[in-house]
Parts: structure tokens; C-alpha cells; sequence
């Protein structure tokens, strides 16, 4: 069965891995994601990484594309709205979409806080309510929320971004069990460490690919890095598998085994 599929976040990064492993799957693709200028420490998807992205993967199957801001409720609406009118059906919704910032909390900015929160957690919030009726009249309904293994164990000079991932991973658990009775399965996929914007224009700003990839291979037990592929293949085993609901699945090279 085809199944419609809507990616937040799915412009860049391990949102357009999703969006790829999906495509190969056969499956209808929306990648939605800032379609305009929203300040942040490191840029954000632009409305060009949106028409590249779809420009780049169209070869692989149905994908098309929505400028979207998860902490506007109505914008959540409009994605969700286009998905069920261009394909009929709203059956996997992939909340993918996140920032990071870091720093000791004593000068960690309120504003700051409340924004990673406001896209890590409430983000998510406003998209499954905006799906549900959609996801209510699937035949195959699965939501997969991008976690983090900073969702199972806290890190210094993480707390903000550590504490909205241990929020994910109870608003994974907490909505398994409250959709489980209507078939809606809901789960969560645990990234390790993946070479995208996070790591190169933050957490390891202009330290280059290759110390990235050196330290990483220090500090991983498998000894490399993540891929976006090897967590599209995890997204499409968690919104696939009929009998896995409830989990935070981590895909981390050995990095974080609970
Ligand atoms: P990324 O910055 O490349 O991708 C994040 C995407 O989310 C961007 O395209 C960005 O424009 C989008 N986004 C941000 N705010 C948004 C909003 N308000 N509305 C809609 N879209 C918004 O980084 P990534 O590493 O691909 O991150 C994807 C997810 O994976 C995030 O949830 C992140 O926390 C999680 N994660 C990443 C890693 C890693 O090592 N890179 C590890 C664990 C978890």
C-alpha cells in the first residue's frame, strides 16, 4: 500500500534522509519546513533548500514540498490540509523538525529556552493535533517523532536541548498508549551524532568535516559517525513495523545502548 507521508524538517539534514528512504519505499512524500528568514544561532532551511531538496529526490518517486513553522499552529493546519488534498490521505506523520543551542544555564537565555521548546516539544504538540483526524481515517496510521539519545541521558552544558528530547520521549510513550486503542502507532528514533548543520555551523562550528569525523570516531564505538540514511531506514522500520509502538529506538553506533 502507498502510504502519505509528511516530514517536518524535511528540507536539509536527516529530514531529507527520511524524505528519501520513504520515496524509495514507494510512498508519497510532503517535505515541510521554514520556508522564509527565522533568526536562529546557525541558519535555518530557506525556501531554496525546500525547491532543491524536492529538485534532487524527484527522480526517486512523489515528492513535493510547504514552507512551514511548527510552532504556528495554523501554518500545522495548512501542511496537513495540503498533503490530504494532493493525495487523498494523511498516514505518517514524521515530526522531525528541531533546534539545539548549548551553553552553561546561568547564561542560557530565556528566549532561547523557550524557542528550543517551543519547536523540540510544542512543535510537536501542534502537528499531531493538526493530524489527527487525518490519521484517525488511515487505514496504516504511524507518527515518528525524531528524539535524540540527549532524550536518555543528560550531557553539561546541554540541559535545554537534553531536557525538550526527554520530552519527546515521554510525549512518545504517553501518546503510544493513548492512540493504541485506535491502531495509531507512536514512536521515536534516537540519532546519535550526525554530520548536519547542528554539528557544523554549532556544536562544532568551523572545526571542519574532518576533525568532526576523527572525533567522532574516537568517541563512537562503532567508530564513524551516523549517516541520514541509516536514520531513514530507522523512521521507515518504526512507521512500518505493525507491532512496535512505544519505543525510542536509538540509531547511535553503540554510543548510547538504554
Ligand atoms: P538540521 O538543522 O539540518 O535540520 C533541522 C530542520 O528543522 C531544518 O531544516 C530547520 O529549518 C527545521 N526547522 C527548525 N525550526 C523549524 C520550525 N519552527 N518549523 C519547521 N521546521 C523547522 O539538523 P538535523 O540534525 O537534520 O536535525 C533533525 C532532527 O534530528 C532534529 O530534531 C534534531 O534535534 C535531531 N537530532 C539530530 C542529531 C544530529 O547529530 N544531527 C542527533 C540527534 C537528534
Amino acid at each position: 500500500m502507498t502510504r502519505s507521508i509528511l516530514v517536518t524538517g524535511g528540507a536539509r539534514g536527516i529530514g531529507k534522509g527520511i524524505a528519501k528512504a520513504f520515496l524509495q519505499k514507494g510512498d508519497h512524500v510532503l517535505i515541510a519546513d521554514l520556508g522564509g528568514i527565522t533568526s536562529w544561532k546557525y541558519s535555518l532551511s530557506k525556501s531554496s533548500d525546500l525547491t532543491e531538496t524536492v529538485d534532487e529526490l524527484s527522480s526517486l518517486g512523489s515528492i513535493k514540498a510547504i514552507g512551514l513553522d511548527v510552532t504556528d499552529y495554523d501554518s500545522c493546519i495548512a501542511a496537513t490540509e495540503h498533503l490530504v488534498e494532493d493525495t487523498g490521505s494523511l498516514d505518517v506523520l514524521v515530526n522531525n523538525a528541531g533546534i539545539v543551542d548549548s551553553g552553561p544555564i546561568d547564561s542560557f537565555s530565556e528566549s532561547n529556552w523557550d524557542r528550543v521548546f517551543d519547536v523540540n516539544v510544542k512543535g510537536i504538540y501542534n502537528m499531531i493535533r493538526a493530524a489527527l483526524p487525518y490519521l484517525r481515517k488511515s487505514q496504516d496510521p504511524a507518527i515518528v517523532n525524531t528524539a535524540s539519545i540527549a532524550g536518555k541521558r543528560g550531557s553539561a552544558n546541554m540541559s535545554c536541548y537534553c531536557a525538550s528530547k526527554f520530552a519527546v520521549v515521554g510525549l512518545t510513550q504517553s501518546l503510544a498508549q493513548e492512540f493504541a486503542s485506535s491502531g495509531i502507532r507512536v514512536n521515536a528514533v534516537c540519532p546519535g551524532i550526525v554530520g548536519t548543520a547542528m554539528w557544523f555551523d554549532h556544536l562544532m562550528a568551523n572545526q571542519g568535516e574532518e576533525r568532526f569525523n576523527s572525533a567522532m570516531q574516537q568517541r563512537i564505538p562503532l567508530q564513524q559517525p551516523q549517516t541520514v540514511e541509516d536514520i531513514g531506514e530507522a523512521v521507515v522500520y518504526l512507521a512500518t513495523a505493525k507491532n512496535v509502538t512505544g519505543i525510542s529506538m536509538n540509531v547511535a553506533g553503540g554510543l548510547d545502548m538504554h
